[in-house]
């Protein structure tokens, strides 16, 4: 059912220039159409707030299944690190069938759904069989994430990763057959395929993601950069300090100095943490101006490192956001977690609006909400890396939306000035009333209609993997 007209009357609406009270939203053919005074006739949802859908940037759906299994250390490996966790990550990568990879899917991006999510960004690559030997349709497993986003009813843009190599003059691992493709027009070939399969699905994107500067050759980030066209480009950066070293090593540069030499850093591009960014790397981002996805709650759950969103903020680098390992699926919780650190750093508050430099026109009454730059994170931040005209309920736009609970004990006595504060800083997965994607809705009075059936597949798969 997608009824021509939808008529949402609301206590508070996040409009794209300001919280609007008691307002009415109308939706028609599954876009924004206006936002207006109520009037007799509208569906009155009562205490809720209506905003724009959250954007998850950056997923790798399939790592649900790790959730609680890489939080001990183990006796013969007491330095645990991002490269130990990645072994057990591997193995779990390497025990999933075509059908175990859309029941962890679909379990991963209905918690999404619950959370206020309305679109992700999935950055896929497990493409092949475990031994490396491509499926019947070599997009098989892409094709199953999709669908898995698409049961649920996520927008999804599927970021289909590209990857060769263990890393410079290293083949590929045996654990890594999985996401290999044999040479740069062979996976550039693929990812058209995908595109082509999914061309009638309007809530569908694909993307390119090279994996990172370790995993492709500089031949191969040059043949996606002249490739890319129009499509986004995600990949990862800077995570880990022993990336920097491997760059330096191999190419003399920085991983952002090498992704711009490539002719790859730029507005369409998404670079994936960024959480070591030198005084040249942050220059370089200033000036090609790429988004920026942040995974604050996973950079800390593997040791990444903090984000210098301070230092992003006031060159007025774009950030988004991603829940990314899936140790958490909280998109409220990330957004916090970009100002919190950067406290924890600074040893002082509201550390992003005193970064905000020139650029943020002061506001009338002299306050600067920190909250007026984290939310743009959780949307359109995150609509931008993504290349989706979603994000902000502007007229014209998806009507991708979600209620939030103003009776919820987090967000009791919130006001239209506190309204954007408390959503950043207390509200959590469980305020989400209800949600829509494209007018049509996907979460309904806090649950989604084929929520058991997600959980019952996902536990079979799970008790399986763990036995
Ligand atoms: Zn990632």
């Amino acid at each position: 059912m997608n009824p021509a007209e939808i008529r949402l009357r609301a206590r508070f609406v996040v409009g794209p220039d300001a919280v609007h009270t008691d307002a009415t939203l109308v939706i028609r053919q599954g876009r924004v159409a206006t936002l207006r005074p109520p009037e007799p006739g509208d569906t009155d949802l009562g205490e809720v707030a209506l905003a724009p859908g959250l954007i998850n940037a950056h997923s790798h759906a399939f790592q649900r299944a790790l959730r609680g299994r890489t939080e001990h250390l183990r006796a013969a490996r007491p330095d645990e690190d991002f490269w130990s966790w990645r072994e057990l990550m591997y193995r779990t990568a390497n025990a999933l069938d075509p059908d175990d990879v859309e029941a962890v899917s679909r379990m991963a991006f209905l918690e999404m759904a619950l959370g206020g999510v309305t679109t992700v960004g999935e950055f896929h690559y497990l493409h092949h069989a475990p031994d490396g030997t491509p499926y019947a349709d070599a997009n098989e497993l892409a094709h199953r994430v999709i669908r898995a986003a698409r049961a649920v009813g996520l927008r999804v843009a599927l970021l289909r990763v590209l990857y060769h190599r263990a890393g410079p003059d290293r083949p590929a691992e045996p654990l890594q057959r999985r996401f290999v493709d044999p040479d740069v027009d062979t996976a550039l070939g693929r990812v058209e395929a995908l595109a082509e399969a999914w061309r009638d699905d309007a809530a569908v994107s694909v993307g390119l993601a090279p994996h990172s500067v370790r995993a492709v050759p500089r031949a191969w980030l040059e043949a996606v950069a002249r490739a890319a066209g129009e499509r986004v480009v995600h990949l990862h950066a800077c995570e880990q300090r022993a990336e920097l070293a491997q760059c330096a090593a191999e190419h003399g540069l920085s991983p952002v100095a090498l992704i711009d030499a490539c002719g790859l850093l730029g507005p369409r591009t998404t670079l994936v943490h960024a959480t070591h960014l030198d005084g040249d790397a942050l220059a370089r981002v200033e000036r090609a101006r790429p988004t920026v996805a942040a995974c604050p709650g996973t950079e800390r759950n593997l040791g990444d490192g903090f984000l210098p969103a301070a230092a992003l903020l006031a060159r007025r680098v774009p950030v988004a956001l991603g829940s990314d390992g899936q140790a958490d699926i909280d998109l409220f919780n990330e957004m916090r977690l970009v100002e919190y650190h950067e406290r924890l750093r600074a040893e002082r508050r509201n550390v992003l609006a005193a970064s905000h430099g020139a650029w943020w026109p002061a506001p009338a009454d002299g306050r600067l909400e920190v909250a007026d730059l984290l939310w743009p994170m959780a949307t359109a931040h995150g609509a931008r890396s993504l290349g989706l005209p979603v994000g902000a309920l502007t007229p014209g736009a998806p009507a991708d939306l979600i209620a939030l609970d103003l009776r919820h004990p987090r967000l009791a006595a919130t006001t239209a000035r506190t309204l954007r504060a408390d959503l950043a800083f207390s509200a959590a997965p469980d305020c989400v009333r209800a949600t829509w994607v494209a007018g049509r809705p996907v979460i309904v009075d806090g649950r989604h209609p084929a929520g058991d059936a997600t959980i019952d597949a996902f536990l079979r798969v799970m008790r399986r993997l763990d036995a």
